[in-house]
């Protein structure tokens, strides 16, 4: 798969369970202001911003996208607009193009990225000829997604250090496919255990897991665990990247210290397979997917109960109730987590966690 065409797969994987048609574009009533829109050249009508630009699809005002909480962005006005005049729908000049539907439509009032099934329409209204337009910006979807796969997490770390970069066996990373932190970090640990390292690497090579998988090992549980535990303890793939030199010439490579890790896409599409929130690109809870692995590793080693390393986290929990009266009751029964209450008025960092809530509730406030 080329860059691109996989670039637009994760685009429309990320936006697929969200899109919907606005509920104003059917009815949505255009100004006859008189209003052409030329086919370049546009500018913020409050402002000097010539990016981030939105047309207000009822009076065709052309006016800039919304501050990033990092300062970044434009300065509000077209939201602004929006609460002075309740017109609900914009689309960002520089996504239109002859694919129409890949156009990011806004509805201010849904809060949301929508569909408009007569944009075409309401383009032409102010002398928008769409199939003659370039691509210059990025969409909504597209911004996000490069946010989250591009993610500095140097901006947000409350205090930063510097780390010795590791190679070897064990010290294996997982690439982010936008949103899958959760997913690694629950592989990370899971394949730190005794049970899970003796059962998918240790005790079984790639090709035993291939030797017993059904017709189609892709879609094997057994066999992407098994996988994904050689890639991740072999050391095989903990190895410095190598940086091509700005020609492009492969040749003349240089080491970095840093390693390109493992994408655990096949382990990540077996493991979610049906599952309606772990198949998204959703940001996900870590417990719940654990919760979910450790019932599907059940599942898959049901016929040899001695050999499932989900074993190794289940414990038992009795619980004693006591009444005023006297009475003592007890509840007994299994579970694979344990809840800890963190003494948050012991933490060190006490002054740095607030400057974060401060910077946090003003961006909550910008809205
Ligand atoms: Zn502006």
């Amino acid at each position: 798969m080329n860059q691109g065409a996989e670039k637009k797969e994760q685009v429309a994987a990320w936006t697929a369970d969200t899109k919907v048609v606005s509920k104003h574009a059917m009815e949505l009533k255009q100004l006859d202001n008189g209003v052409i829109i030329p086919p370049s050249g546009w500018k913020c009508q409050k402002c000097d911003k010539t990016d981030n630009l939105w047309l207000n699809l009822t009076d065709g005002s052309i006016l800039c996208g919304r501050r990033n909480w990092d300062g970044t962005g434009g300065n509000n006005h077209a939201v602004n607009h929006y609460n002075a005049t309740g017109y609900p729908l914009a689309v960002k000049l520089g996504t239109i193009t002859a694919d129409l539907e890949a156009a990011d439509v806004y509805s201010y009032d849904e809060d949301a990225s929508v569909i408009d099934p007569l944009l075409a329409r309401h383009l032409q209204h102010f002398g928008i000829d769409f199939s003659s337009l370039q691509k210059t910006e990025m969409t909504t979807a597209e911004r996000e997604l490069d946010q989250n796969t591009n993610f500095d997490w140097n901006r947000i770390q409350e205090s930063g250090q510097e780390v010795e970069p590791l190679f070897g066996p064990g010290y294996t990373g997982l690439v982010n496919l936008g949103n899958s932190c959760y997913l690694a970090a629950t592989m990370q640990v899971m394949f730190s255990t005794r049970g899970f390292c003796q059962r998918y690497y240790s005790n079984q090579s790639l090709k035993e897991a291939f030797g017993t998988a059904p017709a189609d090992p892709t879609v094997d549980l057994n066999m992407q665990l098994t996988k994904l535990a050689h890639g991740l303890l072999s050391g095989k793939y903990s190895i410095p990247a190598t940086k091509k030199d700005d020609a492009g010439d492969a040749a003349q490579t240089t080491l970095t210290a840093k390693q390109e890790g493992i994408p655990p896409r096949m382990f990540k599409s077996v493991i979610a397979a049906k599952h309606p929130e772990f198949s998204t690109m959703r940001q996900q809870d870590a417990l719940e997917f654990f919760l979910h692995l450790i019932d599907q590793v059940e599942r898959i080693n049901i016929g040899s109960p001695t050999f499932d390393p989900s074993r190794s986290f289940k414990f038992g929990i009795e619980e004693r109730l006591q009444c005023p009266s006297g009475k003592v009751a007890y509840n007994r029964r299994h579970d694979y987590i344990l809840s800890l209450n963190i003494p948050l008025h012991k933490a060190t960092n006490k002054n740095e966690l607030e400057d974060f809530r401060k910077l946090k509730a003003e961006k909550d406030a910008r809205g």
